[in-house]
């Protein structure tokens, strides 16, 4: 049964991830640290509570969408966290959406797995972790079109299935526990090495007196077309609706990029694997932070390239 849904971390993800669930017809109680935040739902009758705790103690799944794995880490174990009830606990299903690294997130479905839950049959069962981060940002959760990916047994998920497109649109499964934040990490390590290449070659491009838009129009017909270059353009003025175009307003910050990257450098390192671009990916990054980027669209690398005037 999932009827009834706790909510913790009501931010710019969350906050629109909850209201689809209630707008969806769940019985939510939800909790952040952030008292304002708090009142956007208690103002509305919506239950909100002051610690993880009592989250835990009225829902038969609890959803997490927190900033980094130790936040994650202190809402499930801290004083009066998620799992204080210890093997009375009630949740059978936690779920955790935020974008966190893939060793936090196993640890914490072994604990998990390792308290008893009583159901009202009167069955002893184990409680089960799902990791599913998504895609989309903002805008996806606005419009209920994210992507989850989804590590843990695959039971819970398919059960989970219904609250997941309550939130989003499509959902992709990736086997053990930590799995989907796997997936999650090496897909934006993906991203942010393309629009680097992308950036570099359109600033190169120009440099050498051919425009940007005559090279966009070459690469999306040619074997460098990615995302970056016909989908996300970082070259403002050569798509419309992009960040780009609006000065990098919106999208997906490069803070947001930063924090991923050193996720996928940590946990390179921990497998030793060589990561000479991840490594280079998150110095400029964080670069772009310094200079005062942080809140602008990951696509404002372009920027690190290329200062004159575009086009
Ligand atoms: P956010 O900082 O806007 O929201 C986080 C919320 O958690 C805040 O309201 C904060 O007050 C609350 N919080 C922090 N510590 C808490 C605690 N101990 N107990 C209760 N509440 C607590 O972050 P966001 O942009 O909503 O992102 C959330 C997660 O989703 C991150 O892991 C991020 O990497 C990931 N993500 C974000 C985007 C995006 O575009 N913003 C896209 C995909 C994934």
């Amino acid at each position: 049964q999932l009827e009834k849904v706790g909510f913790i971390g009501l931010g710019n993800m969350g906050f629109h991830m909850a209201n689809n669930l209630i707008n969806a017809g769940y019985k939510l109680t939800v909790n952040d640290i952030d008292r304002s935040t708090m009142r956007k739902f208690s103002d509305r009758g919506i239950s909100a509570v002051e610690t993880p705790f009592e989250v835990a103690e009225s829902s038969d799944v609890v959803i997490t969408m927190l900033p980094s794995s130790s936040h994650v880490s202190s809402v499930y174990t801290g004083e009066y966290g998620l799992l204080h009830g210890g093997s009375q606990l009630r949740p059978w299903l936690f779920i955790d959406s935020s974008t966190i690294d893939p060793y936090t997130s196993r640890k914490l479905s072994m604990n998990i797995s390792q308290c008893l839950v009583k159901e009202s049959k009167g069955n002893p069962n184990s409680p089960v972790m799902l990791d599913a981060p998504v895609s989309g940002g903002v805008l996806g959760a606005a419009a209920r079109t994210l992507t989850f990916m989804v590590g843990g047994l695959e039971d819970a998920y398919l059960a989970a299935k219904p609250l997941f497109f309550a939130m989003g649109k499509n959902t992709v499964y990736c086997g053990a526990p930590g799995n989907g934040v796997a997936a999650k990490i090496c897909n934006n390590l993906a991203m942010a090495v393309s629009m680097l290449g992308v950036s570099e070659a359109l600033a190169l491009g120009q440099g050498l007196g051919i425009s940007a838009s005559t090279l966009t129009n070459i690469f999306n017909s040619s074997s460098a077309r990615c995302w970056s270059s016909d989908s996300y353009n970082p070259v403002p003025g050569i798509m419309e609706g992009v960040p780009s175009s609006r000065s990098y307003a919106g999208g997906f910050s490069s803070k947001l990029m930063a924090k991923d990257l050193m996720l996928a450098k940590a946990s390179a390192e921990e497998i030793h694997q060589k990561c000479p671009l991840t490594s280079e990916a998150l110095n400029i990054y964080m670069e772009m932070c310094s200079r005062g980027y942080e809140s602008k669209d990951f696509s404002c690398v372009y920027r690190h390239f290329y200062s004159g005037d575009d086009n």
